[in-house]
């Protein structure tokens, strides 16, 4: 695992590939893996976010960090997150720090019990049947690389084309040549 210094970390925006990426599982832990995630939490912060996974600040492994409230009290870091229950169903609109803009209405499981690691590797288990657990599904849904605009509805893939097209414009803009939006 190659984990850059922390205070190099950025947020990366759709359409990078690195978003695309099946992420690989935490081996190493401890205070590396502590500082990256908590310059992690600093930018979720600064972007007023609730949650932040790995592969949207560039680094393809299993962990992500959120918080449902904004308090300090609430950071809550998920190292290699595991589902053990997804059940019931509840639809809300969700937004994502790699996509600015775009607000996409999701259906999903609304309670989950998950299994994680934290940055030290100690493991634990969390139920949530609220925000967190559309949160956790959210984040663990980018370790997989899936996001929010993957088979939108027809009325969320209208409300949302112009914000996608500026962002692959952009995208387009700052790495002329590359052209991940075409190819992916
Ligand atoms: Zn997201």
């Amino acid at each position: 695992m190659d984990l850059p210094d922390p205070a190099r970390l950025r947020i990366v925006l759709y359409p990078d590939p690195v978003l695309k990426r099946k992420c690989a599982p935490v081996e190493e832990f401890g205070p590396h893996l502590k500082a990256v995630t908590d310059r992690m939490l600093e930018l979720m912060r600064k972007f007023r976010g609730v949650g932040l996974a790995a592969p949207q600040v560039g680094l393809p492994y299993r962990f992500f960090v959120c918080n449902p409230t904004g308090e300090p009290g609430d950071d809550f870091v998920c190292v290699n997150p595991r589902f053990t229950e997804l059940s019931g169903s509840a639809e809300a609109e969700e937004g994502c720090l790699s996509l600015p803009g775009v607000n996409v209405n999701r259906r999903r499981p609304a309670r989950a019990v998950m299994e994680a690691l934290d940055t030290a590797g100690q493991p634990f288990t969390r139920t949530s049947e609220d925000l967190p657990a559309r949160i956790w599904q959210h984040e663990a849904g980018h370790l997989d690389g899936r996001l929010i605009v993957d088979n939108m509805s027809t009325t969320d893939e209208i409300a949302n084309r112009r914000a996608l097209k500026q962002l692959k414009e952009q995208y387009d803009a700052r790495h002329p040549g590359r052209s991940g939006s075409a190819r992916r």
